[in-house]
């Protein structure tokens, strides 16, 4: 369809809070104390105590489950817990614990104390989560051997370990697997300020030249995601190698986000043409998410997860029992016609008019 194909846009995206390969020297920008972690002060407040009360207890952590949206520092703060704990972590993901034998073999590997994270928690398959929660509670694995009536079940002891899950939605655990979390812990999108610092901190450690203005603007367009930052880091030290003495300013920043279609608010050609196609060919809205997402030719998941909760978080967007909607925010920001039905209310959403 023609109308179609000026919404869709290429899915390589830049912004994406997902790791990418272009992440790689992801490792080397970590933080590996809470001292370094910058941010999320009431959840390192906790951990501390935490982390204190098992130290001088001389037993391992509670079990922890982290969430919050892709690239805020989960995987970071669990390196951080083990660090501290001095004890080895283990790193893993839901989907790739496939079968009940699998998550087996990691448990009978870990040693006393050592930290288990699961990424994507909220996808391990109801046969391994089972096996889970003997291993949580009891630090025991009940294996069945054998089949049929001679089938009988044998316990095997593990050492004591902590779990730490890690989920981007808190919603879709199951309620058991939840309860076995003595630490819940929710990462929160950082501030334009402390991304500032971590681009700065990020900086130093790349050895890439950047002034404070050169951080502060692309802290403002990085979604408040920490991923996001430092990946715009680098790709900005292009720019300002080919275009500039190789130090990031306030300009060079600013007029490479543009050159990457990046808007100063962090939106990019996705979000863009999201705002615009519930615009233009639905009336602001109300719209369903897979009609949407047939328009732009993406994935629904895609524009749940990675689109939507910025653009909600930014005020452009309300999810409605009937569908979305976008806000007069929306159309500013586009610099399109605001429609006289938000003269009357805030944001125009509640009373969308048909006529
Ligand atoms: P998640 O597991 O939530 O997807 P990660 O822990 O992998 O996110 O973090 C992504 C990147 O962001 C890491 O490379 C890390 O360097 C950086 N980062 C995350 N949180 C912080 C923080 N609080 N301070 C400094 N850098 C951070």
């Amino acid at each position: 369809m023609a109308q179609n194909q000026e919404y869709t846009v290429d899915p390589s995206r830049l912004i994406s809070p997902e790791t990418t390969p272009a992440d790689a020297e992801e490792n080397t920008l970590r933080p590996k104390t809470l001292e370094e972690y910058i941010g999320q002060e009431k959840v390192k407040a906790n951990l501390r105590i935490y982390l204190r009360a098992a130290q001088q207890r001389g037993e391992p952590m509670d079990h922890i489950l982290l969430y919050g949206p892709p690239g805020l520092g989960k995987t970071t703060l669990a390196g951080i817990v083990a660090q501290e704990m001095g004890v080895q972590i283990r790193i893993t993901s839901g989907p790739a614990i496939e079968k009940p034998g699998d998550l087996a073999a990691l448990l009978t590997n870990l040693q006393e104390g050592d930290i288990l994270f699961i990424d994507e928690i909220h996808r391990l398959s109801r046969q391994v989560e089972e096996v889970l929660y003997p291993a949580l509670e009891d630090y025991a694995l009940d294996i069945m051997i054998g089949k049929g009536p001679s089938a009988q079940s044998i316990r095997i002891n593990l050492p004591r370990f902590t779990l730490i899950g890690a989920t981007t939605r808190a919603g879709q655990l199951t309620g058991p697997l939840r309860d076995r979390f003595g630490i819940l812990l929710k990462l929160e999108p950082y501030s334009p300020g402390e991304l500032a610092r971590i681009i700065r901190r990020s900086a130093g450690l790349l050895g890439i030249g950047i002034t404070p203005e050169g951080a502060l603007e692309l802290a403002q367009c990085s979604r408040g995601t920490p991923r996001i930052a430092n990946r715009l880091l680098k790709r900005v030290r292009d720019f300002a190698t080919v275009q500039g003495d190789g130090t990031i300013d306030g300009d060079i920043a600013a007029a490479a986000r543009r050159q990457m279609d990046i808007d100063a608010l962090g939106l990019d050609e996705l979000d863009r043409s999201l705002l615009r196609a519930v615009i233009e060919l639905y009336g602001g809205g109300p719209v369903g998410l897979e009609t949407l997402a047939a328009v732009l030719g993406e994935e629904s998941v895609t524009l749940e997860d990675v689109c939507e909760p910025y653009l909600m978080q930014m005020g452009f967007l309300t999810r409605t029992p009937r569908g979305r909607c976008v806000t007069r925010l929306a159309y500013e920001h586009l610099h399109m016609p605001v429609p006289r039905r938000f003269d009357e209310d805030g944001d125009g959403t509640a009373q969308q008019s048909f006529y």
